[in-house]
């Protein structure tokens, strides 16, 4: 097995000549012209001390010069960390105080600010969206430097923050074998090849945009055409050129919001991918009725990469995220007890394989915690595998609520509260209740102009649910918080309505 960089070089050796980025508006930078820029950098982190090990935090706008940094940390031995672009003030000392990194590059913006952090031990840099900033004018002064620093399969690569939907975020300290493996597994699953051409429209401080998206194309030898922000319309423009989208269920929800989207506009395309948060199983099959292409969704997480996925050539069904990666084991356990269960019983979903993280950086309890002793990490997530084989998401562990003594799995409920004519979306949440321990509690977004009210949300569904399951309250609001993957934040709802029953 070959690391990323490795085999970004041969990709490099094989057609320097090839686009590996493609930005509307800017030029083309072919491989060629991308492992120059890399090997600048690398020049430039080697100055700057960067040893085997240590920590290039970044958080700048995407850019591709940002991606040429993340080849070139690997190439030095260097651990790539970054942050997504949202995080302020105390939010990046945290992750600079956890982390301790030797350099942090920011945006040309705020250069000024984050220089005062500068110690002894902390360079900061600055790169910007177009590339511009002080980090490219020391790459642009600097001997290109070819040579590679020896890495082994189990040397950490990067670190990456979860999402922090349920908490704070944790450092995942991935390796170069992580990352090579679960690259080589969705080359194969996907039949992802040089001749791909990828609208990449993803963020990169995010397993998805940088370990899915950005490494299978740099490994594969594929172009990507890179926006920095999603628009549905010219999304659609573009997959007249274009084979390949990999998106969120919003770019899914918002695609379908336009009348241009259908079997001609993406007649070129051979596949659209959804992961991250769940896909809303309306819009799975809406997209297939107005296009013919099944969405193929997966499941994975900053921690394990990715998991599971929805076959390339079987069915692919919605609601459901399909069977374990080549080499990767999944299991449903039971929450408290640890017991393997069998298909169709609802648990916690473990994973071990060579995608499975090494640990929480700087938390080894916490670690120790989500591992087995046979080596399964727990992911957090509950489930079930079906007879079909296929596994299925019902929640995470955190969002289960328990009414009564009973569990209750929000998502069945947000699925029959979905199908209700005139309502957008649900989340339903358990609240502290002085009876029942937590009260089932439906926030329910209606469809603009759609009249809605509890009793009505309660009678539709009623009799498809067990009495303990039904909400007790429904609340209407107009949007879902979300954090900036599009996940519901659940925590940040149970916050806000806290006091509900008391
Ligand atoms: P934190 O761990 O900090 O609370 P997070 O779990 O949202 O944040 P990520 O690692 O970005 O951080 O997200 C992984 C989670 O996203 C999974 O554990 C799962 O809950 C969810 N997820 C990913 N893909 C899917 C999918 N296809 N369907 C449903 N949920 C998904
Ligand atoms: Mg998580």
């Amino acid at each position: 097995m070959q690391t990323i960089h490795q085999s970004f070089i041969a990709s490099v050796e094989a057609q320097p000549g090839k686009a590996l980025f493609e930005r509307p508006g800017q030029p083309d930078i072919t491989y060629a012209e991308a492992r120059a820029l890399v090997e600048r950098f690398a020049a430039v982190l080697t100055e700057i001390g960067v040893q085997s090990g240590d920590r290039v935090a970044v958080q700048t706008d995407k850019s591709a010069e940002a991606i040429c940094l993340y080849l070139a940390t690997l190439q030095v031995g260097g651990v790539y960390l970054p942050l997504n672009t949202a995080y302020t003030g105390a939010e990046i000392d945290y992750f600079l105080g956890d982390a301790a990194p030797r350099l942090f590059v920011c945006t040309p913006a705020t250069l000024a600010e984050h220089k005062a952090r500068e110690t002894g031990g902390l360079r900061v840099e600055s790169l910007g969206a177009r590339g511009e900033g002080s980090l490219m004018a020391l790459a642009e002064a600097a001997t290109p430097r070819a040579d590679c620093v020896e890495r082994v399969m189990s040397d950490p690569a990067a670190i990456l923050y979860t999402s922090g939907t349920t908490g704070r975020s944790k450092g995942a300290v991935l390796t170069h074998g992580n990352l090579a493996s679960n690259t080589a597994a969705l080359l194969d699953s996907w039949h992802y090849t040089a001749e791909d051409r990828l609208i990449h429209a993803l963020p990169i401080f995010h397993t998805h945009g940088l370990f899915v998206a950005a490494n299978m194309s740099i490994v594969s030898g594929a172009t990507m055409i890179w926006l920095t922000k999603f628009d549905g319309e010219e999304a659609i423009d573009l997959m007249a050129d274009a084979t390949v989208l990999m998106g969120v269920p919003t770019f899914y929800t918002r695609l379908l919001k336009s009348d241009r989207l259908n079997r001609d506009t993406t007649a070129k395309m051979r596949l659209f991918v959804s992961g991250s948060a769940p896909l809303l199983a309306e819009d799975h099959r809406a997209f297939e009725e107005r296009t013919g292409h099944p969405i193929l969704e997966r499941y994975g997480m900053t921690e394990t990469c990715m998991i599971t996925t929805n076959p390339y050539d079987g069915a692919r069904k919605p609601g459901a995220v399909g069977m374990a990666l080549p080499g990767i084991e999944i299991r449903i356990t039971d929450r408290e007890s640890g017991a393997t269960l069998s298909d169709g019983e609802i648990g916690a979903i473990e994973v071990r394989g060579p995608n499975v993280f090494e640990g929480y950086w700087q938390m080894p309890e916490k670690t120790a915690s989500e591992f087995r002793d046979d080596g399964f990490f727990i992911t957090g997530d509950l489930g079930q595998i079906g007879d079909d084989g296929y596994l299925r998401i019902v929640g995470r562990d955190k969002d289960l609520v328990i009414s009564g003594g009973y569990n209750v799995y929000p998502k069945e409920i947000e699925g029959l509260i979905d199908d209700i004519p005139g309502v957008l979306e649900s989340a339903v949440i358990g609240l502290s209740h002085p009876d029942l321990g937590e009260g089932v509690t439906a926030v329910v977004v209606p469809q603009g102009g759609a009249s809605l009210d509890e009793t009505g949300i309660i009678a539709a569904i009623g009799d498809r649910l067990a009495r303990y399951k039904q909400p007790k309250k429904v609340l209407f609001v107009k949007e879902l918080p979300r954090n900036v993957m599009g996940k519901v934040q659940k925590a940040e709802l149970r916050k806000t309505y806290a006091d509900l029953y008391k």
